[in-house]
């Protein structure tokens, strides 16, 4: 369920079995957004159910944090114009091409495009994978963009940040609020790093091993520094106060 978390915000929790992300809306007196499309058709479709049965509004524009297939597969479904980074754009475009037979991934994970992680997860939140539809963004921005919904505004910038070059935020400013994505995470697509399917209880051990790129983190702290906010939230875990963030982060 979405669970509310302000005012106007509600978060629908992430689902860690295939890797789905927490996924947030924003509602404001006349529009809504989503953050992060979800990773499926599947997961798009459970999360519709839910907005009905919580007499929620249907999104009226879909923000993508990143690239990564578990915050952007489930673009295509929700209907409503996608916003993403141009940097989110350009690398969905090259993806929109990439085959998904067993060979074609293989290859991916030797030649680096991908990594073991995902690749695992993917096969395992869809059974049948021709069913996958990578789309581009309808509304493309660079540094940043603002959305006013009605009574709330959200702040949409570009972030990079240690995860992903691409790396968008949103920030609620009336409700001291950041969506994070992934941004604040480890890279995962950086320096090699073990996963083993049979082995899940080890991710968090080994993910904590990869090291942080220190300039990428203190850049990231400094966009944090101009942001007045109290509350946030990345893609893969629980809502953490500012100081829980900064912490994280090794600050
Ligand atoms: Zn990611």
């Amino acid at each position: 369920m979405f669970n509310k978390t302000t005012e106007h915000i509600c978060i629908y929790p992430a689902e860690h079995y295939t890797d789905r992300p927490n996924i947030g809306l924003i509602v404001g007196e006349e529009k809504s957004l989503l953050f992060d499309a979800g990773n499926s058709e599947k997961h798009v479709k459970k999360m519709k159910k839910e907005l009905l049965e919580q007499a929620l509004p249907l999104p009226d524009y879909i923000l993508l944090s990143h690239w990564h297939w578990d915050h952007s597969f489930g673009a295509k479904f929700w209907k409503a114009p996608i916003i993403s980074g141009r940097k989110t754009d350009e690398k969905l475009r090259e993806v929109m091409n990439w085959k998904w037979d067993d060979s074609s991934m293989e290859n991916r994970i030797k030649s680096g495009e991908d990594i073991v992680f995902c690749t695992e997860m993917i096969k395992r939140e869809y059974p049948e994978r021709d069913k996958i539809e990578v789309v581009p963004s309808d509304v493309v921005f660079d540094e940043a963009m603002s959305i006013d919904l009605g009574g709330i505004s959200c702040e949409l910038i570009h972030a990079k940040g240690p995860h992903s070059e691409d790396s968008v935020i949103c920030y609620i400013p009336s409700e001291k609020f950041i969506f994070l994505g992934d941004a604040n995470c480890k890279d995962l697509y950086g320096k090699p790093w073990d996963f083993d399917i049979e082995h899940e209880e080890d991710f968090l051990e080994n993910v904590a091993k990869i090291p942080y790129d220190e300039k990428l983190v203190d850049d990231f702290i400094a966009l944090l520094d101009t942001l007045d906010f109290e509350f946030c939230v990345s893609g893969h875990s629980e809502i953490m106060k500012k100081e829980e963030l900064y912490e994280s982060l090794g600050k």
